[in-house]
């Protein structure tokens, strides 16, 4: 279920999402489940402080954090599956929510069969021109989704797709993530760092770390 509550973790140091990643890491490497969840949310809102930061309450609090680690651990479980495949072979899905502009000052193209927005980078300030032109630059192909409802549409469309990059809110994400591991494709996802059908923000160092493989 998509968050009853609204989060903003803009003010969080990029220290503490490298910190995430290290977390889910230890994760991997130990043997007892949820346990090592627990503990790692712990840590982490301890550290950096989250609540303060965010101003959330602590079962939020838990609640945001159990998320992004548990979306790491997916991302290094299925990190050399993704990269195995070719670069032809990959696509990144970005939120459309994340635009500039929700309005008619837009003006991505809306291709109705595949179904997906093309950026026509109107704003250099726009936040997915920016990864739109990040993607390309890596030789990835890009999507920009009105929801998670249309990754099966698109997959089945364009079956050169061997690996997906999401970049969406964990709701989204664990929709996506759970797609494709019916379909056996390898998948790395990228959380919004905050939530709202507009105004949605991801961390663009976060992201150019996923698609150089440098995460
Ligand atoms: S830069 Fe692209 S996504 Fe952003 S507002 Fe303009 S056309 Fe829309």
């Amino acid at each position: 279920m998509p968050y009853g509550f609204n989060f903003d973790l803009s003010k969080l140091p990029q220290r503490f999402f490298q910190d995430t990643l290290k977390q889910a890491a230890n994760i991997i490497d130990r043997t007892d489940g949820s346990k090592k969840i627990e503990g790692a949310v712990a840590d982490l809102m301890k550290k950096f402080r989250v609540n303060e930061l965010t101003g959330l309450n602590t079962g939020d609090t838990l609640t945001i954090l159990r998320h992004l680690v548990d979306i790491n651990v997916k991302n290094l479980l299925d990190k050399d599956r993704f990269f195995e495949t070719k670069i032809n072979e990959r696509v990144v899905f970005l939120p459309h929510c994340s635009r500039k502009y929700m309005d008619r000052r837009c003006n991505a193209y809306f291709d109705k069969k595949i179904p997906s927005y093309v950026c026509n980078a109107c704003s250099d300030d726009c936040l997915i021109n920016q990864a739109t032109k990040l993607a390309r630059k890596y030789g990835y192909d890009v999507h920009i989704l009105s929801g998670g409802s249309c990754i099966p549409h698109i997959l089945e469309k364009k079956r050169k797709y061997k690996a997906v990059f999401g970049v969406a809110c964990t709701f989204e994400l664990d929709f996506g993530a759970k797609y494709l591991k019916d379909k056996n494709i390898p998948g790395q996802g990228l959380p919004l760092i905050n939530n709202g059908c507009a105004g949605t923000e991801f961390n663009l160092e976060s992201y150019e770390k996923i698609l150089s493989r440098d995460s």
